[in-house]
């Protein structure tokens, strides 16, 4: 493979090679246009109207109902509303019965709200590498590394190094593509560790037909203002099990026993609730989603026809098994250095096509510093190659 450090082609030829190629598909960039922007073209401005205008602006209301319905029916499961994706990530940890003290399987190329929650409940994360054909965690390596590393006693995973309780997979849908769920939920299934879904960026994405979500014991949504469907701020939680979804509902919410009038609190809990003014516009956003989902295959259909002719360029594609929702189009800059990377970046933003690499690899980060880790060949090299490129629905019109 002609790869980007080839002596006779420079990042700056592939840049400049980027920058028609987003061109062509987009269009010229007169301004600056964003990597991911909320759209609000449908009955927003009505159902945050209704709010103000009935008084329902907060920690109650029919559009908390509402949206719990529409992102039940979306995922086939049964959704909890909270106040951010980071929130409920906290929560879905909780339920998946990590305790203080137990080590939790996650990728290291993830974004860090992944990780953070971890920390919160006293657990340490444990990194494992990433698949270059879905960015998500690689079950085959996972599963030599398990084997070499753990241990079953009384039917429990333990880190055979640190005698630490392995209890759950965190599993993140990057970009919006699926991860591969069968081989790990298999894998968790063998070593007795839960699988929680991170697919914060993975609305109305499937995989083998199963919307994301819907696959783990229990996962995470975000409506961030970044995401396909945003509430301003706001995130779900998720799951088909109708007990932890009780259980996820009493504790973002004071676990308050229900009375008319008595404040009966039965545990230590949280106000994480999703107010009512942002899950009026969550619903209207939410109506606009397959729509939404459609131009974005428009838009990253586009930028695969176009990138192909470029050599050393290659657009990360969503597996055969995902339908992915195109959250963010991203690209490998095949065999780049860090320094290679950023000459493209610059490249691309100068020209107004606001780009970025994917995220510092969350192991490195200061506070995962003593975290126990596998081997991350295919994660660190992800890390160098990995852009992404302005993805906004907007971009794109269907014919
Ligand atoms: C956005 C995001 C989160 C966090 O969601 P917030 O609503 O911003 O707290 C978690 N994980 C991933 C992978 C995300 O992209």
């Amino acid at each position: 493979m002609v790869g980007i450090s080839n002596e006779t082609r420079t990042a700056a030829d592939i840049g400049v090679q980027l920058v028609t190629a987003v061109e062509s598909v987009i269009g010229p960039a007169p301004n600056l246009i964003a990597l991911h922007e909320p759209e609000f073209a449908g009955r927003e401005w009505e159902y945050v109207k209704d709010c103000i205008d009935t008084g329902w602006v907060s920690s109650v209301g029919s559009y908390v109902d509402r949206i719990e319905v529409m992102l039940g029916e979306l995922t086939q499961a049964k959704a909890v509303a909270c106040v951010n994706g980071t929130a409920a990530l906290h929560i879905c940890y909780k339920l998946a019965g990590i305790a203080a003290g137990d080590e939790v399987l996650v990728p290291s190329l993830t974004f860090v709200a992944t990780v953070n929650p971890i920390h919160y409940i006293g657990a340490i994360p444990h990194f494992v590498d990433s698949s270059p054909a879905t960015l998500g965690v690689d079950a085959g390596a996972l599963d030599a590394y398990l084997d070499e590393i753990a241990e079953l006693r009384d039917g429990r995973c333990f880190n055979r190094a640190t005698n630490r309780q392995i209890s759950a997979l965190v599993v993140t849908h990057i970009f919006g593509h699926a991860a591969d769920m069968d081989a790990l939920v298999e894998l968790a299934a063998r070593w007795n560790i839960t699988v929680v879904e991170d697919a914060a960026e993975a609305l109305g994405t499937r995989y083998k037909g199963r919307p994301a979500g819907s696959i783990g014991t229990i996962a995470a949504l975000s409506f961030n203002g970044n995401k396909i469907v945003t509430t301003g701020g706001g995130g779900a939680i998720v799951t088909t099990d109708p007990v932890l979804a009780q259980r996820a509902k009493h504790l973002t919410t004071t676990a308050k026993r229900p009375h008319r009038w008595r404040f009966d609190h039965d545990e230590v809990a949280y106000n994480y609730r999703m107010p009512n003014l942002n899950a009026a516009l969550g619903c209207a956003q939410l109506e606009r989603l397959d729509d939404a989902i459609a131009r974005k295959a428009l838009l990253a259909e586009g930028y695969l026809a176009a990138i192909a002719s470029i050599e050393g360029v290659s657009f990360v594609d969503a597996p055969n098994f995902s339908q992915s929702n195109h959250w963010l189009n991203a690209l490998t800059l095949d065999g780049a250095t860090m320094d290679d990377r950023d000459v493209v970046l610059d490249l691309l933003n100068d020209a107004n096509y606001m780009s970025r690499p994917i995220w510092t690899l969350c192991h490195r980060l200061p506070m995962n510093a003593s975290a126990p880790a596998a081997p991350l060949p295919v994660a660190t090299r992800l890390e160098r190659e990995v852009i992404n490129i302005p993805s906004s629905a907007q971009l794109s019109v269907l014919p």
